[in-house]
């Protein structure tokens, strides 16, 4: 037996492996397998080169755990070391790589505690054997130990067979790994896809019974134990689409997210220049909605699960995306914050967003009525593609859909060709008239039919930036007004004003009886409208209103911008230039209360008080 003492350099690396990542000594397991899966797919090859002369045999790689010694152990068939070779990986590359890895780790969160290696397993064991038998012909079987200090043992052993057997004497604190159930719950997590079979014990699988169903045997279903092999290992991801059907995408989906509505539709990912990336990622039901659907991006990096949270690597707007993708090229072991400036991260999120851009073009182009039909759950992802991203917005203005308040769909120029005839205003700008609730604006919704105007119906929550973002678009020379941020007469201004039937020092007293009437709420707002038109009605200027709800979006204080709204009075209308101008005083300010009053009405703004008072004045008329 040899003894020895791993080099330390300044201090101990042990107690740091321990303290570290508290909350992440599960990614023991990813890592030791993962190294068994390495040490796997090195056989492998040199077995394909004619290297290793004898039949490889059975590769599977065992997790078996032993809950009375407190041992979980990860076995594998595959290259093994030499005793040579276990002085050099273990106490030398390891050891220093997992120093080089806390050192990093330090100051940044390295993504998913990607690649600590071998020494993670000292996270969770006080003591950790290495038994293992090189390929190499009349190779001696040799065992390491080492119980969490610099110290360590290697000696001679017996072993039958080729391959590396980690065993970890796992302690206290992590006893809970030694429980069935969260042993299971993390080769789920992080073993599922791994392209080497591993084997978790026994499995009860049923036999299909072809007894005869009267015979005594026919109650006692048959049954027999098989190996539990936990992982598929070729993922849908890795395979060609060709090879694949709509169900296989969508079974794979039911195993991401058991919970989830059927997705839409997918994109597979499959390319190795200049970057390997292979993937499946699926566009889910959003709703009209941004709801929390983030995190749903599962990253791997060579089928090694490596994390959630995609961040940095995806841009923020395709985090609503679901699904798989599998990157070697992604840094894993390096802080977030350079990822961004990292070429090829910066190369595949270009790359994922051309997919999404072209997938959604060619379901456009395809079949233009199934895509309107799902424009409701795609709208507000392509709006927030077209506001973030300048490659994706030139794509998509070929597929960028409005509807319109009939169920009629658009792109931006056919609906600027259909309504500029009518909808053109002084400035030359096309005035797009959309509603938000088109329930609670149906009269201004006929009305501005009446006057042979469309109506848009922009109701999600990324309207109000899309629609800025579209105005200040060079080219497109469109304003957005909403419904009721404008007399209807005035929605879409010309230049013709018409003739006032009232003198300046009227319309003067007109003004100031309403505002006496309306106080500091609305100001009050006097124009030459059709006589046809309302006597009073109340309008919120687009531009005022769209800052507060963007504000209000962005969770900013409601109280900087107050909710303001004009009241503006129709001075040609027959109530207020005949009866309010003769009347008395007091039968002025009687009138101006009641026309305003309706017009609140009209906004579901009158409540409380107002409206008792309003109905008992008009109950004293009747
Ligand atoms: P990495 O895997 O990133 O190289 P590790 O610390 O995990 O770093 O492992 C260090 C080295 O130890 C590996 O490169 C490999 O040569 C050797 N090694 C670890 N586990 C095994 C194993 N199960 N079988 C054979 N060699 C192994």
């Amino acid at each position: 037996m040899q003894k020895g003492t791993i080099s330390v350099q300044t201090e101990n690396i042990f107690p740091i492996i321990k303290k570290f990542l508290y909350s992440d000594h599960e990614i023991f397991l990813r890592e030791l397998v993962s190294n068994a899966v390495d040490a796997t797919t090195k056989l492998r090859i040199l077995a394909e080169r004619g290297e290793v002369k004898e039949e490889i045999g059975d590769t599977t790689i065992q997790i078996i755990r032993e809950p009375e010694a407190k041992r979980i152990i990860i076995r594998d068939r595959g290259i093994g070391m030499t005793e040579e070779e276990v002085l050099k990986y273990l106490n030398q590359i390891a050891f220093s790589s997992a120093a080089e890895f806390l050192d990093k780790y330090k100051d940044s969160s390295i993504i998913g505690h990607f690649g600590l290696g071998f020494y993670s397993a000292f996270m969770v064991a006080d003591k950790v054997e290495v038994v293992t038998k090189s390929w190499k012909p009349e190779a001696q079987a040799v065992k390491w130990t080492c119980e969490g200090n610099p110290e360590f043992t290697i000696e001679s052993v017996e072993k039958s067979e080729r391959g590396t057997d980690i065993i970890l004497y796992v302690n206290e604190e992590n006893a809970d790994f030694l429980n069935n159930n969260r042993l299971q719950e993390l080769l789920d997590k992080y073993c599922s896809f791994l392209p080497v079979s591993i084997q978790y014990g026994m499995k009860t699988e049923y036999l299909n019974d072809e007894t005869d169903e009267d015979s005594e045997d026919a109650k006692e279903p048959k049954t027999q134990e098989v190996p539990n092999i936990i992982n598929e290992t070729r993922p849908i991801w890795k395979k060609t689409p060709s090879e694949l059907k709509e169900s296989d995408y969508k079974d794979f989906y039911r195993k991401l997210y058991p919970f989830g509505a059927e997705p839409m539709f997918w994109i597979h990912l499959n390319i190795d220049y200049p970057f390997n990336l292979t993937g499946v990622l699926y566009f889910p039901k959003l709703n009209a909605s941004l709801e929390a659907t983030r995190n749903k991006i599962h990253l791997y990096s060579n089928q090694v699960y490596v994390t959630d949270d995609v961040r940095e690597i995806v841009p923020e707007w395709l985090l609503l995306l679901h699904g798989v993708i599998d990157s070697p090229d992604i840094p894993l072991n390096v802080s977030r914050s350079y990822l961004q400036s990292d070429g090829n991260v910066k190369k595949i999120s270009e790359y994922i967003t051309r997919k999404v851009g072209d997938k959604l073009n060619e379901l456009f182009n395809q079949d233009r009525p199934a895509f309107e039909q799902k424009w409701r759950d795609l709208g507000v992802f392509i709006k927030y593609g077209v506001i973030s991203d300048k490659k994706f917005e030139e794509k998509a203005s070929n597929f960028t859909l409005l509807e319109n308040t009939k169920g009629q769909f658009f792109l931006l120029n056919e609906y600027q060709d259909k309504v500029k005839g009518n909808q053109t205003d002084k400035h030359n700008k096309t005035v797009f008239i959309y509603t938000n609730d088109p329930e609670g604006h149906d009269a201004l919704v006929k009305a501005a039919y009446n006057r042979g105007y469309d109506v848009l119906r922009l109701d999600t929550v990324l309207d109000n930036h899309w629609m800025q973002h579209i105005e200040y678009q060079a080219g497109m020379n469109v304003v957005f007004v909403r419904i009721d941020s404008e007399t209807l007469d005035n929605l879409v201004q010309k230049d013709e004003t018409r003739t006032s039937v009232l003198s300046e020092t009227e319309i003067e007293t007109v003004k100031k009886v309403f505002e006496s009437v309306s106080g500091k709420d609305g100001k009050v707002d006097c124009k030459a409208l059709s006589p046809d038109d309302q006597p009073v009605v109340i309008v919120r200027p687009e531009f005022m209103r769209r800052m507060k709800e963007m504000q209000s979006l962005q969770g900013m204080g409601m109280g900087d911008f107050p909710d303001m709204y004009n009241v503006v009075v129709n001075t040609n209308h027959p109530l207020v230039a005949q009866k309010l101008v003769s009347a008395q005083e007091t039968d002025q300010k009687i009138l101006a209360q009641y026309l305003y009053d309706l017009a609140l009405l009209q906004q579901g703004m009158l409540k409380g008080e107002a409206l008792t008072r309003f109905i008992g004045l008009t109950l004293e008329k009747v």
